[in-house]
């Protein structure tokens, strides 16, 4: 399979056009004229990941986070991005990060996280200002109104876990509070809490915010929902590689089983 044709598939999914300015996103390493035959997803490069995409034989791995994600004036084993970019490297590992593209897109993360907790009417916090797109169903973060138009903490967590049963959640108020318009923000979100409250929010919905971002949700009346920053993302890493491989069913495609995070 041709990395261009892998490359189009995966900015279909996930337009890079969606990603925040900020961010570094797309091919990070990688020789653009190899042909691949296998791809691994996971959350993160560690290691742990990297050893496994080397025994499942990926030649590409395709992480949410980006790695190198700040500039970097050298590359060696003195730090840990440079020794995995350097490992990554030798071993003939291509590296792919799509980030807040996902967050974002369509079928991306905050969608799957808004429809996975029931929710209806579900827009973004932020439609993308033109010319990154005209469709309203895009944008950063998502928000939603609660099935029967109110819904308990515990509720919300329950449907959670249907999906990811591993998670320890930590919360503000209590399991029995009652909340109706739920902002969405995957990974570390406490720093939307403004633009979850500008959407009239009463509850928000991440995988982590700090001491002071919760305090905070408090005094704006905002239940702030903590799932952890693994596992608000990690799943959305296999629907990812589902996807991918319904659209390239003669690639050999696999998500990480050896990622692992209680954090
Ligand atoms: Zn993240």
């Amino acid at each position: 399979m041709q990395f261009d044709s892998i490359l189009t598939v995966l900015q279909e999914i996930a337009p890079l056009e969606y990603a925040e300015s900020w961010d570094n996103v797309g091919l990070l390493a990688g020789h653009r004229g190899r042909s691949i035959s296998s791809v691994m997803t996971c959350l993160t490069l560690t290691s742990t990941t990297l050893q496994e995409a080397i025994d499942e034989r990926a030649e590409l791995i395709v992480c949410h986070h980006p790695i190198p994600f700040k500039p970097l004036s050298k590359i060696t084993s003195d730090t840990t991005t440079g020794k995995l970019l350097l490992d990554a490297i030798e071993a003939g590992v291509a590296i792919y990060s799509p980030h807040t593209a996902w967050d974002n897109a369509q079928t991306g993360i905050n969608q799957q996280l808004a429809e996975m907790i029931g929710l209806t009417s579900i827009k973004p916090l932020q439609v993308f200002s033109l010319p990154k797109s005209i469709d309203e169903t895009v944008g950063v973060g998502r928000y939603g109104i609660a099935s029967g138009s109110k819904d308990s903490i515990g509720k919300l967590l329950q449907r959670i876990q249907a999906t990811i049963p591993s998670i320890e959640p930590r919360h503000t108020h209590r399991l029995e509070h009652l909340v109706s318009k739920i902002g969405i923000v995957c990974g570390s979100g406490g720093s939307m809490l403004a633009l979850v409250a500008s959407r009239g929010c009463d509850a928000m919905l991440t995988g982590e915010a700090t001491y002071h971002q919760c305090l905070e949700a408090e005094s704006l009346g905002i239940a702030m929902i903590m799932i952890g920053h693994h596992a608000s993302e990690s799943f959305a890493m296999k629907s990812l590689s589902s996807q991918l491989q319904a659209k390239m069913p003669s690639l050999r495609v696999v998500s990480s089983q050896r990622e692992v995070s209680r954090f």
